[in-house]
């Protein structure tokens, strides 16, 4: 199958002056198609004039007064103020800021419109920074809705909808959807959802707009994320045409690493190594996520999936985003691999000196699994054969990162791993050049955790229950609070944090760890807690990823409302990993904001990390899920994932029919969408 069409006609450019196309351009409009989908943000009701006396309430409304003065105000900051008057009364409009330009326009004896809400002031009436328009005597009323375009400073509305009426006029509307689908979908025209959004018909219902479930508003929605998916069902195909190396094992590296495991695979496991091991022995190259919750086992699924590049005669890479994870990774991968006779190199960025580099790169050639950092994708490190880039925790990374792993090798299999679950909408659109594999159970016997919340004034009961833990013959994980503002405050913050520990708990050993500490003392601590020689470990968020302590069962975590709620499921998922009883507590400082409490409220009431997430999402939006990839990805405008679920559904499986069956029309499409941007999709 081919996946370029006949290249679609660009779509002119907008005629306007080059001042005037360069603020144009800041707000993503190049050409007529750009103009076209601009949509409206809202709409305003400017067909009726209000008496000032008559305009107080919550309503924006629209009046029409002669200016009386104009002065500039300086103290108590600079502002244009305004005195105007109808017949009704008197009103005081006031700027903030505002160009020569619009001072003019509201010169003394000047009729004007001006639209806003309407407060009581000290000196009566008032709005402030109004949309307002100078106008002749008798000037006749719109008959129409007034449409509120996103834009930017110096941009006037008004000249957005001159410039968008014009387009609509001349501009190219026709239908990208094959009439036949567009009926099955019982979506209306392109066109007249186009006219009917831009130019709405007098006597409109606003709700309806404004709630964006018009049928015009959902053919709009429809095309974008049409639009979404046929760009990376694209990108996807594109590299399937790509040949990859066929890795089929030679010998019985991965049944022997079975063998020697002390547990045996779950069925989501053994799932997942099937279908990793089938993309591996493609041409092409796999472009797999695998998603699991914390612990869910995926480091030995990885093994697997290296084992068998390795017995394929290929070398494997795998790229962890932090020194303590990567080293963690690396020690794991040792012990399972090197008495079978794989050698296993290890790549860290603190290893600093030229000739230990040099000696690195080396090895990074000859080693047939090399484990590491970010230090794997510097320059200088160059891969003999590598057929497997492994990357965990992949949405730590950023796509440009990714890509120089690729870049690597020669077009390797990438095997993309993560504990932070994508929730299925989410999945569908921002992920969807993605295989997803999900390991959906996890390994028998863990303890289910029991999570606490504490306010901070009661931090005494805190230190008893870590006391009572330690006694029993636990450990104890301390996460510090997380200061996003300034490193050495969450420095500072730690350090305080221990000194106190340290004065409570005069018989128990407390250690530290942090970020600033080198890598091989961070991994001094790591390893000294994880051999039991320390009972209350204080972190700051270092700890996040991977870390596997099974004796210890208590996290206390601090300010807890200062954490996403994927990176508190995360920490706590650090302990339940032995046969003991965990629990975790979350200390939050009051008073909490509505949103925070929900957020607590969350991590309170749910253990699976893909309903955490599904409900955080629908807190948040999905702005920090996509993360790293968005400079990838084309970000919806109109759509909402959430509410427009089923349209991302439709358009998933339309996607496919329109690049078999309708490549042309596909074109034209993702030139109408995403036009200049698509550029950037196609890394
Ligand atoms: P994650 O998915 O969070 O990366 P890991 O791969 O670190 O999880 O696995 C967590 C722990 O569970 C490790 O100690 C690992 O050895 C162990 N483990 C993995 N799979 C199984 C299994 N099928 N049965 C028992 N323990 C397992
Ligand atoms: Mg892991």
């Amino acid at each position: 199958m081919t996946t370029s069409g006949a290249p679609a006609p660009a779509s002119p450019p907008i005629r306007a002056s080059e001042a005037l196309q360069k603020k144009l351009a800041k707000i993503g409009l190049h050409s007529e198609a750009d103009l076209l989908v601009h949509l409206p943000l809202r709409y305003e009701d400017e067909t009726r004039i209000t008496p000032i006396n008559r305009s107080f309430g919550n309503e924006p409304v629209q009046v029409e007064v002669v200016v009386q003065s104009n002065e500039i105000q300086f103290r108590p900051r600079r502002q244009m103020i305004v005195r105007a008057a109808d017949d009704s009364g008197e009103i005081t409009l006031r700027f903030f800021s505002f160009y020569p330009s619009q001072q003019a326009a509201l010169s003394e004896g000047s009729r004007i419109r001006a639209f806003g809400e309407v407060r009581g002031g000290f000196f009566g009436a008032e709005m402030v920074h109004p949309r307002f328009r100078k106008v002749g005597d008798d000037e006749p009323l719109p008959s129409e809705l007034t449409p509120i375009y996103p834009t930017t400073a110096g941009l006037a509305n008004s000249a957005l909808q001159k410039l968008i009426g014009k387009a609509l006029a001349v501009g190219d509307l026709s239908e990208t959807l094959p009439e036949e689908l567009r009926q099955r979908l019982k979506l209306p025209g392109l066109a007249r959802s186009l006219r009917f959004l831009h130019t709405p018909p007098p006597g409109t219902d606003l709700d309806t707009l404004h709630a964006r479930n018009h049928p015009a508003w959902r053919r709009v929605k429809f095309d974008e994320v049409l639009a979404q998916q046929l760009s990376l069902r694209r990108a996807y195909l594109a590299r399937r045409e790509q040949g990859a190396p066929v890795l089929v094992a030679r010998d019985d590296l991965g049944a022997r690493l079975l063998d020697q495991l002390p547990f045996g695979l779950t069925g989501a496991q053994l799932r997942a190594m099937a279908e990793i091991a089938d993309d591996l022995a493609q041409p092409y190259p796999m472009q797999r996520l695998l998603q699991g919750d914390v612990g869910a086992g995926k480091t030995i699924v990885a093994a697997l999936a290296a084992c068998q590049a390795i017995s394929a005669g290929w070398q494997a890479a795998f790229m962890a985003p932090t020194e303590i994870l990567a080293e963690q990774h690396y020690l794991k991968l040792k012990d399972w691999l090197e008495p079978l006779g794989v050698r296993v190199a290890w790549l860290s960025g603190s290893l600093k000196t030229k000739a230990k580099r040099e000696q690195l790169a080396a090895t990074a050639a000859e080693a047939q699994l090399v484990v590491g950092t970010h230090a794997l994708i510097q320059d200088g490190v160059d891969f003999a054969k590598l057929g497997l880039a492994i990357v965990d925790e992949q949405h730590r990374f950023g796509v440009a990162q990714r890509l120089a792993l690729r870049k690597k090798g020669d077009n390797p299999h990438q095997l993309m791993m993560s504990a932070t679950p994508i929730p299925r909408t989410l999945a569908m659109s921002y992920f969807a050049d993605l295989d997803v594999t999900v390991l959906d159970e996890l390994p028998p016997g863990r303890t289910p955790i029991k999570t606490r919340l504490i306010a901070d004034n009661r931090r005494d009961d805190v230190v008893g229950f870590v006391r009572k833990h330690v006694e029993e013959g636990r450990q104890v994980y301390w996460v510090c609070p997380l200061i996003e503002e300034s490193e050495a405050l969450q420095l500072q913050t730690a350090q305080e944090t221990y000194d106190f520990l340290f004065g409570q708990f005069s018989r128990l050993t407390v250690g530290l760890v942090h970020g600033r500490l080198k890598a091989d003392e961070k991994q001094a601590v790591m390893a000294a807690f994880a051999a039991g020689e320390i009972d209350v470990l204080v972190a700051t968020t270092v700890i996040e990823v991977g870390v596997d302590v099974p004796n210890a069962s208590l996290m206390v975590i601090e300010h807890a409302e200062r954490f996403g709620l994927s990176q508190l499921h995360q920490l706590r998922g650090r302990v339940g990993r032995g046969k003991y009883e965990s629990s975790c507590i979350l200390i939050y400082a009051g008073p909490l904001g509505e949103i925070a409490r929900q957020r607590l409220k969350i991590i309170f009431e749910n253990t699976d990390g893909f309903e955490i997430a599904r409900q955080d999402l629908q807190i948040r939006g999905p702005g920090e899920f996509v993360g790293a990839r968005q400079s990838g990805v084309p970000l919806l405008r109109y759509a909402d994932l959430e509410m427009d679920a089923d349209l991302v559904e439709m358009a998933r499986e339309v996607a496919e029919e329109m690049l078999t069956e309708h490549l042309d029309l596909s074109e034209q499409h993702l030139k109408r969408w995403l036009g200049s941007r698509e550029e950037l999709l196609k890394s």
